[in-house]
């Protein structure tokens, strides 16, 4: 299958009925693909019921639309199976739940590493839990440009450590962690390795047997899918040995006055009514995506992030974010203008149709390892082309001369 931005935007419905709209929003939120929608819409037509309780006819059905879901998810990810995806809210919930599940069996003196750079989803639920079980947490390093600096493993990952917890690729800078590392420092001590794969879904399929690692989260709604749904994958073994968090409908096995006993893994980690719909259109989503010209998509996006941030270099006062080899890096760019607040920038690029993210982005720690409060960042997806950086780049010069 052969690759052209065009024709892959004709995949994407809002795009299509906004020609004029630069999206380059993409880290904070995907478009919405039309497998999806298609899948949601004929879903909530079609098979519209509640999944686990019901025996009737129509029942069964959303039940089989759900739990094919799970194993277009679990191809998706080369999870071992579809018994390892739990279907959460989104990262956010993922994480959350594990800081909880995991979180149970730790205590005072136990370590949990993240990195600098990570997503606040991925930080302040191990500073809730530090508070509630004295847990201590211990904070890789980041080199100038962003990266986690990994030339001191052997401090940070001791024998205390029960998790290592860092993001697969950073949402400011777009550096890719290196994993096998950290993987190999966690297993040398028996740790467990959960990765936040909240951008890293969007480019291309994931393989968690490769990884190597126990715990993978994402949102369905950063790839092209549904919000309101997202995944926690988790290897067999390690969800077996967790405690459910949520309480209620559907994850019990018996429930007497005196206890309740837990169904097994994914059911025991999701509680009542799951996003079944949403679900449905995530597993589309998915399936549709694995199906693409990935290589050629690279390409194209490698291709327009090198024209973007070669563009960005000649504007006078501007300071990139992140590493600058593209083999490093998503094709996510962050940037500061001096003398201009990003909020600002991106208000006079909104006139220009060019939708950007400024602002801390939900990692301030990273922006503090930067001396910045904020930045202005374009992400960019397959769908973009061009005339979206063109957009981009044309904005930038007016804003300067209006605000610089
Ligand atoms: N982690 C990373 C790296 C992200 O970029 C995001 C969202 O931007 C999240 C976690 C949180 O995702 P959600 O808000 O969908 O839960």
């Amino acid at each position: 299958m052969s690759f052209s931005a065009a024709q892959w935007r004709g995949h994407f419905p809002l795009l299509a009925a906004h020609p004029k709209l630069h999206y380059l929003d993409n880290a904070a939120t995907g478009q919405l693909c039309e497998a999806a929608l298609d899948a949601v819409t004929s879903h909530e037509l079609q098979h519209r019921a509640n999944v686990l309780r019901g025996t009737y006819r129509l029942a069964e059905q959303a039940d089989a639309a759900y739990e094919n879901a799970r194993r277009q998810v679990a191809a998706y990810l080369n999870a071992a199976g579809p018994e390892e995806v739990v279907f959460t809210a989104g990262t956010t919930a993922a994480i959350n739940l594990l800081a909880h599940a995991f979180g149970e069996g730790l205590d005072a003196g136990d370590e949990v590493v993240l990195s600098l750079a990570e997503h606040h989803s991925n930080f302040v639920p191990w500073q809730m839990l530090r508070e509630r079980r004295g847990v201590a947490l211990r904070f890789l390093p980041l080199a100038a440009d962003g990266r986690l600096d990994l030339s001191r493993l052997d401090e940070f990952v001791s024998q205390r450590c029960k998790l290592v917890a860092v993001t697969h690729a950073s949402n400011v800078t777009g550096a890719v962690t290196d994993l096998a590392p950290l993987v190999a420092a966690a297993r040398a001590v028996g740790a467990r390795v959960l990765v936040d794969g909240a951008q890293a879904v969007q480019h291309g399929q994931v393989d968690v047997a490769a990884l190597g690692v126990d715990f993978y989260a994402f949102s369905g709604h950063k790839a092209f899918a549904p919000t309101g749904v997202g995944v926690l994958w988790g290897r067999s073994e390690a969800l077996a040995a967790l405690p459910p968090f949520l309480g209620g409908g559907g994850m019990i096995g018996r429930v007497t006055a005196g206890e309740t006993t837990w169904a097994p893994p994914p059911r025991r980690f999701e509680a009542g009514t799951p996003p079944i719909a949403q679900a449905v259109g995530l597993g589309a989503a998915l399936d549709w995506l694995r199906a693409q010209p990935w290589a050629d998509m690279h390409a194209h996006t490698a291709r327009l992030a090198q024209r973007l941030m070669d563009g960005l270099a000649v504007l006078p006062g501007l300071t990139f974010l992140g590493p600058r080899d593209l083999r490093q890096r998503l094709p996510i760019v962050s940037f500061t203008l001096a003398g201009i607040h990003p909020h600002d920038a991106c208000q006079i690029l909104d006139g220009h149709g060019v939708a950007v993210r400024g602002g801390h982005h939900c990692a301030q720690p990273l922006m503090d390892c930067f001396g910045v409060a904020g930045a202005v960042r374009a992400s960019l997806v397959p769908y973009n082309d061009e005339a979206d950086v063109g957009a981009l780049l044309a904005g930038l010069k007016d804003a300067m001369r209006k605000l610089g």
